[in-house]
């Protein structure tokens, strides 16, 4: 008799890889497992009943069968396939982000039901938000709690005073704020006034709340460096869709205050489903 069982739950597709012949490995975020790379028979045959369900950013209703060996997906019933992101390139680079930032940062079969919360709902809200790096904030700040690295942002992590409200500085290697006296002794970096203010706010709110506050592009700008920098500290790697948005940056208008960005207008669905391709490894 076989020992495998069998597994419905909720999930993400974050990764998909090419295997021999016409499997791939998937990688999801499960609600019920966490991260798990299954195994997809045949999804690269045309005709394949799977392959639709099994897309990149796909929220699906997956079944797996787990044994000694490999996982393997048996059936897939897409809940939401985040068509949306499909139409902007700059969106679903974004959204791709979100996925890669899961991926690095869970270990397999370490279940998170506040991390899938957020990636689900992040991922929703990615096809309309207007400030896209207010989202990727929120997104990183919320995945970092989630996961234990929240910031320490009210209280000098070296005297332990509460911190004015002065420029303040931030160490990666401490994971939070110093106060000026102190900030001399590490290698840290200057966070504004405003700066530290949308970093609280976006800790202590919701996604909904979040992504209603006003930036200016400078300010945009010191939460990414910031945020992007203590990332790449925690995961001692470069991210590769970070470094990709980057360049896609390069390539498009300055972003502006959210009433003026109309994100996504400039590339055709064709980009976008390339830069899936890309991802993918398709
Ligand atoms: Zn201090």
């Amino acid at each position: 008799m076989s020992d495998a069982r069998e597994i419905k739950t909720p999930a993400i597709v974050i990764k998909r890889a090419r295997l021999k012949e016409a499997d791939r490995v998937i990688t999801l975020f499960t609600r019920q497992s966490g991260k798990v790379s299954a195994l997809a028979r045949g999804v690269r045959k045309s005709g394949s009943k799977l392959a639709g369900h099994l897309e990149l950013l796909n929220y699906t209703d997956i079944t797996l069968t787990r044994g000694k060996g490999f996982p393997t997906i048996i059936g897939s019933q897409t809940l939401n396939p985040h068509l949306c992101l499909r139409s902007s390139l700059e969106r679903t680079a974004y959204a791709l982000y979100y996925a890669e930032l899961v991926n690095h940062f869970v270990e397999e079969e370490q279940p998170s039901t506040l991390v899938f919360d957020l990636l689900v709902e992040t991922l929703d809200n990615a096809c309309t938000a207007e400030n896209m790096e207010l989202l990727s904030r929120f997104f990183e700040l919320n995945l970092l709690s989630a996961l234990g690295f929240q910031p320490q942002l009210r209280l000098c992590l070296d005297c332990g005073a509460a911190l004015k409200a002065e420029v303040n500085y931030f160490s990666n290697s401490l994971g939070g704020l110093l106060c000026p006296n102190c900030a001399a002794k590490s290698s840290v970096l200057p966070v504004s006034v405003n700066g530290q203010k949308v970093l609280r706010f976006l800790v202590d709110h919701g996604l909904a709340q979040s992504v209603r506050l006003k930036l200016d592009s400078v300010l945009n700008r010191e939460l990414k460096q910031l945020l992007h920098n203590y990332l790449r500290y925690l995961l001692e790697r470069d991210i590769k869709s970070s470094a990709w948005l980057h360049q896609l940056e390069v390539m498009l208008p300055p972003l502006e205050p959210a009433s003026d960005t109309r994100l996504g207008q400039s590339a055709g669905t064709g980009d976008a489903e390339r830069l899936v391709d890309l991802q993918g490894g398709a």
